[in-house]
């Protein structure tokens, strides 16, 4: 379906052309009719599918052809992240640059300039308000807030938000605005917990599902069965056998992740980090050096596992096994974006396993094994024995790891 059949204002198509888009994604394409319609929607779709676009786009459009208030904020975005506000206020700048509309990101973590910045934007009314929940509650509990006229709610990756911890946030929020008003809700997966917030929400819901719950073919997935010792000597190797221009770690604590570069960096490998001990300012130098392909090697918590858009990586480490299923597919999401081809790598340890089993049955097959090069030492096998007993019963003993490498 081509852009030009949704019958958007020219300003905003040319915002389209200079984007680069020419047709419309699967949840382009069943989304914004519904948006144009005045529907409330709750859409389960995941990064990389367009769905920023699939809001933004019949968002921006009513802004500039229906009626509405001066002075006032008339749509509120509300997102997990600052990375992530950040990522679609540029979107927003991208697609309204032609249109006279106008937004702003509100996110914790900045200094003084831009908490005056936003407070005037807010008090003022900007079209678009993009938002992190925690920071939008404390300009709202400071009054100058104008919401009376607001007609448009969209909460994105609301079960990240949830996971967050920010429900409270979002509801204090939510009971400052105005009852009428068109709600959208995007989320890459629909537990339960989301279907309630969504019943407390939104008015008659049309319900989309772009959900891809499996990765693309085209990334080369592969799992090292190791101990733990064997994982920062592993990452080294790998790394040290391939010339990657751009290449992810996640690991799921900020421990692990300053401890890695450190060593990453002692090996001088070209390497920083990104988590959330680090202020605005500095992610935001990290993520620039490393989307411009400056800084090749990225270590970060899953702060970025979600939502950050960031082309062309060939390589995602998994140094820790993520919580679930729809945690792997997002981190190894990260790579073979667009045309591309990327790898990603997992590394299991004994305790992990387990989990790992549960994410390979949500995949529908077995993640190949990859062989761990033997000046690493032994490795332990992979008791693939389907949970509750009854499989395998010839799991063998972890071997004795030889090698080990002091950390
Ligand atoms: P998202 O799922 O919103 O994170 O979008 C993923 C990427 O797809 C972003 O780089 C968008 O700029 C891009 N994109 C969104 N819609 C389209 C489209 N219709 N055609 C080409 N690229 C698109």
């Amino acid at each position: 379906m081509k852009f030009t059949d949704f019958g958007f204002d020219d300003r905003l198509m040319e915002g389209i052309d200079a984007s680069g888009y020419e047709n419309a994604t699967p949840v382009q394409e069943q989304v914004i009719p519904l948006i144009m319609a005045g529907k409330d929607v709750i859409a389960s779709a995941q990064t990389g599918t367009g769905k920023t676009a699939a809001f933004l786009l019949p968002l921006i459009n009513k802004i500039i052809t229906d009626p509405h208030e001066d002075h006032t904020n008339n749509a509120l975005v509300i997102v997990p992240t600052r990375e992530l506000a950040v990522q679609i206020a540029q979107h927003m700048e991208g697609l309204s640059y032609f249109t006279s509309v106008s937004s702003i990101a509100v996110y914790g973590g900045g200094d003084g300039n831009a908490f005056v910045q936003e407070k005037k934007a807010l008090s003022h009314g900007a079209d678009v308000v993009i938002c992190t929940p925690g920071k939008m509650m404390s300009h709202i509990k400071m009054g100058y807030v104008k919401l009376a006229g607001l007609k448009y709610l969209i909460l994105d990756e609301a079960d990240r938000m949830l996971d967050m911890g920010f429900y409270d946030d979002i509801m204090f929020i939510i009971d400052s605005l105005p009852k009428k008003r068109q709600n959208l809700l995007f989320s890459a997966t629909m537990p339960h917990k989301i279907r309630e917030l969504a019943r407390k929400i939104l008015h008659n819901p049309e319900e989309v599902n772009i959900s891809i719950s499996k990765p693309p073919e085209k990334i080369k997935q592969e799992a090292f069965i190791v101990y733990e010792t064997q994982k920062i000597p592993l990452v080294k190797h790998l790394l040290g056998k391939k010339d990657f221009k751009s290449v992810l770690i996640f690991c799921s604590s900020k421990i692990s992740v300053k401890q890695l570069t450190r060593d990453l960096k002692r090996a001088r490998f070209l390497a920083d980090e990104i988590h959330s001990d680090l202020d605005q300012p500095k992610r935001e130098e990290v993520l620039i050096q490393f989307k411009s392909g400056r800084l090749p090697i990225l270590v970060a918590t899953d702060i970025l596992s979600r939502g950050i858009d960031i082309d062309n990586i060939d390589l995602v480490i998994n140094y820790d096994v993520p919580h679930d299923g729809e945690d792997y597919v997002h981190r190894i999401g990260r790579t073979a974006r667009a045309a591309a081809e990327g790898s990603a790598y997992t590394f299991v340890t004994v305790k992990e396993q387990r989990k790992f089993m549960s994410i390979e049955k949500l995949l529908g097959k077995p993640v190949p094994k990859a062989i761990v090069p033997e000046e690493l030492g032994e490795t332990p096998a992979y008791n693939a024995a389907p949970s509750g007993g009854g499989g395998n019963r010839n799991f063998n003993k972890p071997r004795r790891f030889q090698n080990n490498t002091k950390r």
